[in-house]
């Protein structure tokens, strides 16, 4: 028997699947491992919570910097870093079936989960994807696919401060994918081989770090309500010195309630001076007429992290209320995105597909002006008005917008609300400003 948590991750990944969020990668050949694909919805909503997070983090401040930054780098910016020789995870293998295992994340060490053979000894893996450049075999054409989007950054440190002569404390920003060969790849878009983050190195004068750490623990928070992420569900949790990465003094996970178990969502890591030393870079500080190495803060979101934590938040079922036009005791499945983040705001029905005055009516009046104010519109006239309300649901639509005959004298339309399932009318002059209203 499944408990009720894997039955709510199998919903959430059927339901991704069926209404086209995220997809298996390569499914039609089997699938690869830790590879998900993006559907319209699920692209919608990524890029949604993307540009919030370059909005809140960026544009709206005087003091950053975006990079986009090349995935393949000099191999040489990953021996300085000490990537090539540290970034492993301890992985051990089964003698009998060859199947190996991230030797942290097993309970039993020495017997195989899959056909209880013997273990063998842990040996460290790096996680690094490695891959040449150019057609030449020797060794300096090795190349990495980055395993972290920060180093994109830190070598672009000299590059941003010749370019806009930044005053400390400034930061870089930048989304981006980053590639890790996981040993275990699991928990749907959790653990991946191929995934995106959002990171920002935040520099600092050494003796600031500690309140610049502070200060984007507050951030991310904050940042983490404003798109709809469960807040009763994120956790702090300080990483003992023996579980910090290589190059980190001080770091604080936020841990957020998955269905599988409480696990990392995103990290705040005080870094030091670490990456700038290595790579032998330093800042004028004009202030005190000094050369300087700053110290960095560095606030680091998983992009499907944030996308996973926020489906679990914002799944909901209820039993249909029959105002809103459902049939029978299913229960329904909707997802509460704010609508300022949802993959569709609005979706427009004509009552009935086959009567053309309506459809000309929902077309010209209704769908395309709304289309125009705010793009993400869907179109929905498949199948009868309690089946687009189960679909738009699943989407997470927030308002189904009905063209009816009544429409046509009144020039009003109803518009039903996603959670409560209450409808209302509205007048068509009104649909832009009453949407807006409701962001
Ligand atoms: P974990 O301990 O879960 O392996 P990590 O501590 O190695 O994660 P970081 O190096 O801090 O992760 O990476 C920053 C962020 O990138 C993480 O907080 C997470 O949101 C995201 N991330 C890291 N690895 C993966 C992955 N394999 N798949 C999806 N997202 C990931």
């Amino acid at each position: 028997m499944k408990n009720d948590n894997e039955n709510l991750m199998e919903k959430i990944v059927s339901l991704c699947k069926r209404r086209g969020f995220i997809f298996p990668g390569s499914e039609i050949y089997g699938g690869l491992a830790g590879t998900w694909d993006w559907g319209h919805f699920g692209l919608a909503l990524k890029n949604n919570m993307k540009q919030s997070w370059w909005k809140k983090f960026v544009d709206s401040r005087r003091d950053m910097y975006g990079v986009d930054a090349a995935i393949l780098m000099r191999q040489e910016v990953w021996q300085a870093t000490g990537h090539v020789a540290n970034f492993a995870d301890p992985m051990v293998e089964c003698e009998k079936c060859k199947k190996r295992f991230r030797a942290d994340q097993i309970e039993d060490k020495i017997k195989c989960a899959n056909c209880e053979g013997k273990l063998g000894e842990a040996k460290q893996f790096n996680m690094m994807f490695q891959t040449r450049v150019g057609a030449s075999e020797d060794s300096s054409s090795i190349s990495y696919l980055r395993p972290e989007t920060a180093q994109g950054m830190f070598v672009n440190f000299k590059n941003t401060v010749d370019a806009f002569h930044p005053k400390l404390p400034f930061g870089m920003a930048q989304i981006g994918k980053a590639f890790r060969n996981e040993i275990t790849p699991r928990d749907f878009i959790f653990r991946q081989r191929e995934f995106e983050q959002m990171e920002i190195e935040y520099f600092v004068r050494p003796e600031d770090w500690e309140k610049y750490f502070e200060y984007f623990k507050d951030e991310m928070l904050e940042w983490m309500e404003e798109v709809g992420i469960d807040m009763a569900g994120v956790h702090e949790l300080e990483v003992p010195d023996e579980d910090r990465a290589f190059y980190s003094k001080k770091t604080v996970d936020f841990e957020f309630d998955y269905p599988f178990g409480r696990k990392e969502l995103f990290g705040l890591a005080y870094r030091t001076d670490y990456d700038l030393s290595t790579h032998k870079l330093e800042y004028i500080d004009e202030e005190k007429g000094e050369k300087m190495v700053p110290h960095v803060i560095e606030p680091s979101f998983g992009v499907d992290r944030a996308v996973l934590a926020l489906l679990i938040s914002a799944y909901a079922e209820d039993l249909p209320t029959g105002q809103a036009g459902e049939k029978g005791d299913e229960p329904r499945a909707f997802l509460k995105f704010k609508p300022s983040i949802a993959p569709v705001i609005c979706a427009v029905s004509p009552l009935l597909k086959n009567k053309p005055e309506l459809v000309e009516y929902a077309n010209t009046k209704v769908f395309a002006p709304l289309k125009a104010e705010f793009g993400r519109v869907a179109w929905d006239d498949n199948g009868n008005i309690g089946k687009r309300y189960r679909r738009q649901d699943e989407i997470g639509t927030p308002f189904c917008i009905v063209v009816d005959f009544d429409t046509l004298t009144d020039d009003a339309v109803t518009v039903r609300d996603r959670d409560t399932g209450e409808q209302e009318r509205v007048k068509v002059s009104d649909l832009i400003s009453y949407i807006k209203n409701k962001f």
